[in-house]
C-alpha cells in the first residue's frame, strides 16, 4: 500500500478547512498552517465582556435542506446541531416621516408591501419580484440543485436554468444604481435600492441573493459565524486532519517548476507533494509566490483597475433588551453626515437578538458598517494617536445615531468595538480589506478570471473567495472542488460524508 499523498493547506478559513475536510474522506494526509490562534480567517467573532462581536454572517447562503450548499455544509460539519434562523426579511429602510420600507423575502409580500408605498412604480416592482419568482423557482433552493445526469437530465436542466440566463443577461448589465435611476420614480424606494446593497453592484447580484431569501435558503445558525468555523475545525479533525495554529507561512517553496512545501516565518520547511493556498489571493501570489507566476490576466485583476469594498464595523454591547427590533435596520439620517472621509446619508444596524448566544439576558449587540475606500485608512499607522482619535470619532457618529433609534439604549452602553479595513487586513492579510473581494459591477468578468492553478508551478492550487466567488459559499465550494481535482488526477472515486 504507497504511503498517503501528502497534502499542505496555508489558511484555516472557510475554503482551507473544507479542503482540509474533503481531503480526509479522500482518504489524503492533509494538515492546515494557520497564521491565527483560532481558525475561520474573515469567518469570525470576537469576545468583548459578556458579548461576542459576529465579524461576518449578516446572512449565510445554504441553509435550506433542498439546496447542495446545504449538504455541503453539512459534510464539513458546520450546522449540525444548530438551530436556524430563517430570514423572513432581508432588511428596512426607515425614513424620519416614519415611513418603512421592509424587504420581505416572500417575493409576492415584497410586491404588494412596495406597490402600497409607491404606486407609481408599480411595473417595475412587479418586474423585480417576478425576476425574484423566477430566479428562486430555477435555482429550486439556490442554483446549486444537484445537475442531473444524461440526455433527459441536461435538457430538464437546460430548460430549469433557462431563465436564469435571461435574468442574469439582463440585470448582469446594469448596476443597482442605474437600475433604481433609470426605473424607480418614487424617491424614498429609489434610495432604498441604493442602501439596501452596495448600489455600484450589478442588480443581477441583488436579486440572486433576494432569491435565495425566498427560497428560505438565506438565514443564520445560532452560535454566529464563530460557532459555524469552530464546528468545520472540529470536524476536520475529527476526521484525523491537523490545524497548526500561530504558523505564518512566508513561502511557497518550489523545485523544477512544482510546489514542494512550504517555509514558515520560524524557518521551518514542511515538505508536501501537494500544496493548496487557501489565503488571500494577492498575498499567495504577491508574497507566498514573490509575484514569479503572474499572468497578463492575474496582473489586470490586481491593477486597481477592478473595484474593491471594504467597511468599518462599530459594534455596541448594550444593557438593554433590543430583541423586539428588526434584524437589519437602514435609518435615514436628519441630515448626512460626514464618515471615514464619505458623506453619508443611511446608517445601518445589524441586531443580533435572535442569537441568544451574543449577549446575556436582557442585553444585546447591534452594529453598524459603514463601507468605505481602503485609500483613506491606508494612510493610518494602526498604532497612532491618529488612527484611535478616527475611530473614536466614527463611534461617536454611530452612538449619536443608534441611541437616537433606540432610545433605551442611553447611557447602558458597555462595549465600545471598532473594526476598519486595517483590522481585516492585520488579521488575514486580506488584499485592502476587500473582505467580498472584488465588486461585481455590470458586466464584470472577474470571477473568471483568476485561475486555481498557475502556469509553470504543479502540484499547487489556490482556493477560497479570490478564485470563486465573494463570501463563504464561494470558499466552501472551492474547497471541495480542489479534492475533486486531485481525486481526478489520482484516478480516485470522489467521497463525501456527513457525519
Ligand atoms: C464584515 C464582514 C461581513 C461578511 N458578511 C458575510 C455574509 O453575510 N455572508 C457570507 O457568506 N460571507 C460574508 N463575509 C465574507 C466571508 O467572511 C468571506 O468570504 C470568507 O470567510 C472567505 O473565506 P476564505 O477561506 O476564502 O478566506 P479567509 O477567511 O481570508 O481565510 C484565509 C486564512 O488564511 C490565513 N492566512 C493568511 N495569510 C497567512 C499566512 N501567511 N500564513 C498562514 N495563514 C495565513 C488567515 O488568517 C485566514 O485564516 C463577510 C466578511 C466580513 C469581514
Amino acid at each position: 500500500m504507497p504511503d498517503k499523498k501528502r497534502i499542505i493547506i496555508i489558511g484555516a478559513g472557510v475554503a482551507g478547512m473544507s479542503a482540509g475536510c474533503y481531503g480526509q474522506m479522500n482518504g489524503y494526509d492533509t494538515e492546515i498552517y494557520e497564521m491565527n490562534n483560532i481558525p475561520g480567517g474573515l469567518c469570525t467573532g470576537w469576545k468583548r465582556l459578556d458579548y461576542i462581536i459576529d465579524g461576518c454572517f449578516e446572512w449565510m447562503i445554504g441553509i435550506s435542506p433542498d439546496s447542495v450548499f446545504n449538504k455541503q455544509w453539512l459534510e464539513v460539519g458546520a450546522l449540525q446541531n444548530k438551530e436556524i434562523m430563517v430570514h423572513k426579511e432581508f432588511c428596512r429602510c426607515e425614513f424620519s416621516d416614519g415611513k418603512k420600507i421592509i424587504i420581505y423575502a416572500d417575493a409576492d409580500k415584497l410586491e404588494s408591501h412596495l406597490i402600497n408605498i409607491a404606486p407609481e412604480d408599480a411595473g417595475s416592482i412587479t418586474e423585480i419580484t417576478t425576476a425574484i419568482k423566477k430566479l428562486a423557482g430555477a435555482f429550486g433552493g439556490t442554483m446549486t440543485r444537484k445537475p442531473q445526469s444524461g440526455l433527459t437530465g441536461l435538457i430538464r436542466t437546460g430548460i430549469r436554468f433557462f431563465p436564469l440566463i435571461r435574468y442574469f443577461r439582463k440585470y448582469g448589465k446594469i448596476s443597482i444604481r442605474e437600475y433604481a435611476r433609470k426605473n424607480i420614480k418614487n424617491t424614498d424606494l429609489r434610495e432604498a435600492f441604493n442602501h439596501i446593497f452596495l448600489a455600484d453592484y450589478s442588480m443581477a447580484i441583488l436579486l440572486f441573493n433576494l432569491a435565495c431569501y425566498a427560497n428560505k435558503d438565506a438565514g443564520l445558525p445560532m452560535g454566529g459565524s464563530l460557532g459555524v468555523v469552530n464546528s468545520m475545525a472540529t470536524r476536520y479533525e475529527n476526521l484525523g486532519g491537523r490545524i497548526n495554529y500561530k504558523s505564518i507561512v512566508n513561502r511557497i517553496e518550489s523545485k523544477k517548476e512544482r510546489a514542494t512545501g512550504i517555509k514558515l516565518e520560524d524557518g521551518r520547511i514542511i515538505s508536501g507533494d501537494i500544496v493548496i493556498s487557501a489565503v488571500d489571493g494577492h498575498h499567495t501570489l504577491f508574497d507566498l509566490l514573490k509575484g514569479k507566476y503572474l499572468t497578463k490576466k492575474i496582473s489586470k485583476c490586481y491593477s486597481g483597475d477592478y473595484p474593491t469594498f471594504t467597511t468599518v464595523q462599530v459594534s455596541l454591547g448594550v444593557n438593554a433588551d433590543l430583541s423586539d427590533e428588526a434584524q437589519w435596520i437602514h435609518m435615514k439620517l436628519d441630515k448626512p453626515v460626514v464618515l471615514a472621509g464619505q458623506e453619508l446619508s443611511f446608517i445601518s444596524f445589524n441586531n443580533y437578538c435572535h442569537d441568544k448566544t451574543m449577549a446575556p439576558e436582557g442585553k444585546s449587540v447591534i452594529a453598524s458598517h459603514i463601507f468605505t475606500k481602503f485609500e483613506y485608512w491606508e494612510k493610518f499607522d494602526r498604532k497612532s494617536h491618529e488612527y484611535s482619535e478616527e475611530k473614536r470619532k466614527l463611534a461617536e457618529e454611530v452612538i449619536k445615531s443608534a441611541e437616537k433609534r433606540f432610545p433605551s439604549i442611553k447611557g447602558k452602553i458597555e462595549v465600545i468595538d471598532v473594526a476598519t479595513p486595517l483590522t481585516y487586513q492585520r488579521y488575514t492579510n486580506v488584499w485592502r480589506g476587500a473582505y467580498m473581494t472584488w465588486i461585481i459591477t455590470p458586466g464584470s468578468k472577474i470571477l473568471s478570471k483568476i485561475p486555481n492553478k498557475l502556469p509553470g508551478l504543479r502540484n499547487f492550487y489556490m482556493i477560497g473567495q479570490w478564485v470563486s466567488s465573494p463570501g463563504t459559499p464561494g470558499a466552501l465550494k472551492t474547497g471541495r472542488k480542489v479534492i475533486q481535482d486531485i481525486c481526478k488526477m489520482d484516478e480516485k472515486q470522489f467521497q463525501t460524508s456527513i457525519p
